[in-house]
């Protein structure tokens, strides 16, 4: 063969990238322009690991393709770009996210799956009485949820589980904002934050409210006037859940009452706070000795661990009287996180890296 161009061979390679990683069960594919290289890193199980580096000649051609596929300008790269490649334009079994950035070794791009199937409550393997809090917030009427952990430890995966069961259930109007529309719920009124048209969180949580739902799931509460909105909706007949970023219960808590002055509101709303972490579950396959499956890690697939209050009457005197140090979860994270290794389910060195020791 005289020449093959390197257009043919950026198509292949994008593809061939993409189906391997969908096939290892990667969440994200990163590729970093270094000097001279590309780094590829998959995301596995919470952690990225670098897979391997494509020549200059090669990734040029790449970012240029990966950019043609998600409708992105593919001249651009000094700025920031958003897209979405379509499962059926690559032939992977999920959509993908395309996040572009610029860096100052050139360009990087995140390109992530969304999920295939929304979970279930039972197949998201809470511990029993975590998956009973939840069930038991979704049978009110009214009230909030919100739900803590840092970035990937499951939080949106629990919501859509959650507005799964609601579904299920039957007769409620759920209405949502969300910061993407990860996966699409038949029967559920979605809705996507456009910061860049002005369309925030907040914004678009106080127009929904007009749109009389029953359920409202707003996907992340960043400002003080969408705290504002989430505890009026809950106060007013509504079952609010959403997610705010606090290192424990009682920080959500302290945070949810510096960003609304009305603590009496915050407090008769507010109905469970959970905090979440998902731990990497031992490699079934070799017991943890490390093979294909789980690509020598001795890890594969991972479970969810939560603590949580439950808030009624009691409670709430308690913390008027007390403050929100007294909303201590009654069973910790790291309690569960004990049982799951005695359970052979995983070990410390995983608990200490999901939780901290
Ligand atoms: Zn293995």
């Amino acid at each position: 063969m005289v020449h093959m161009g390197s257009e043919d061979e950026a198509i292949g390679v994008v593809q061939d990238l993409l189906i391997r990683a969908e096939k290892v069960g990667a969440s994200d594919v990163h590729i970093q322009m270094l000097q001279d290289e590309a780094q590829v890193s998959f995301r596995m199980d919470g952690l990225l690991s670098p897979i391997e580096t494509l020549p200059k000649r090669v990734s040029d051609r790449v970012f240029g393709r990966i950019k043609y596929l998600a409708k992105l300008k593919t001249y651009q790269d000094a700025m920031p770009q958003d897209g979405r490649i379509e499962k059926a334009d690559i032939g992977t079994v999920n959509d993908i996210r395309i996040s572009t950035y610029p860096t100052v070794t050139g360009e990087k791009v995140v390109l992530r799956f969304f999920p295939e199937d929304i979970q279930t409550m039972e197949s998201l393997t809470f511990p029993d009485d975590a998956r009973q809090a939840l069930e038991e917030f979704l049978t009110l009427k009214s009230g909030l949820l919100l739900l803590t952990g840092p970035a990937g430890s499951g939080k949106t995966t629990t919501i859509y589980a959650g507005l799964r069961h609601l579904v299920e259930q039957g007769g409620k109007h759920i209405i949502t904002v969300e910061d993407p529309v990860e996966q699409v719920v038949q029967g559920v009124m979605q809705t996507e934050v456009n910061e860049a048209r002005g369309l925030t969180f907040a914004k678009a949580a106080r127009h929904l409210m007009r749109q009389d739902p029953e359920v409202l799931v707003i996907g992340e509460v960043r400002d003080d006037e969408t705290a504002q909105i989430a505890t009026r909706a809950a106060l007013t007949g509504h079952l609010v859940m959403s997610t705010l970023h606090a290192g424990s219960c009682q920080g959500v808590l302290e945070r949810l009452m510096l960003m609304c002055p009305d603590n009496y509101a915050v407090l008769s709303s507010l109905v469970l706070v959970a905090n979440q972490r998902l731990v990497r579950r031992l490699c079934q396959k070799c017991e943890a000795k490390g093979c294909g499956d789980c690509l020598d890690s001795g890890y594969k697939d991972r479970v969810p661990i939560m603590e949580w209050v439950k808030l009624d009457d009691k409670v709430r005197d308690r913390v008027r009287k007390d403050g929100p140090t007294y909303l201590k979860p009654s069973v910790s994270m790291l309690d569960f996180a004990r049982i799951l290794v005695a359970e052979g389910i995983t070990d410390q060195a995983e608990i200490e890296r999901a939780i901290g020791s």
